[in-house]
């Protein structure tokens, strides 16, 4: 049996991730690594002790889902609860993140952004990593190691 690749084991924690969201607009993962160690995941939801999407539906303003966290939100917040610091780790995520979250990952100091599907990247993201020098990769999930799509 051939190993798991690095790439391939933290882009499928993201997608086992994205199967706990709670909201099924978008079902995303991220996994923060840093020196090849998970330090924190997230996935779409509430805030903790919230209602759920899924069970209450969606509270859509403006077409947007505005009662959840974004993944990549909740794995950095996650790193601010425990203390864990972000400098210079990388991140692992289902999708290309939004706006906001890409300027988060650039101010918690992430240096590299690893996306295994294309989501409506935003021009001005892109730039902006490329700006500040955020290298970010497409690595496309193997289904031989994870089966379940959360679409
Ligand atoms: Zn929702
Ligand atoms: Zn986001």
């Amino acid at each position: 049996m051939e190993r798991i690749s690095w790439h391939q084991y933290f882009m499928a924690q993201s997608h086992l991730l994205a199967l706990r969201s709670t909201c099924q607009r978008l079902m995303v993962g991220a996994t923060i690594v840093r020196d090849k160690r998970i330090i924190a995941g997230g996935y779409n939801g509430s805030v903790s002790g919230s209602v759920h999407c899924i069970d209450e539906g969606c509270y859509v303003i403006d077409g947007h889902c505005v009662r959840t966290i974004h993944a990549e939100m909740n794995a950095l917040l996650q790193c601010a609860k425990f203390g864990a610091s972000t400098e210079g780790a990388e991140i692992y995520v289902t999708h290309f993140p939004c706006l906001n979250c890409c300027k988060a990952i650039i101010q918690a100091g992430i240096k590299t952004v690893y996306y295994a599907e294309d989501y409506k990247n935003h021009p001005y993201a892109i730039e902006l990593f490329k700006e500040v020098g955020v290298y970010t990769e497409k690595v496309e999930l193997d289904h031989t190691y994870i089966s379940l799509k959360p679409e």
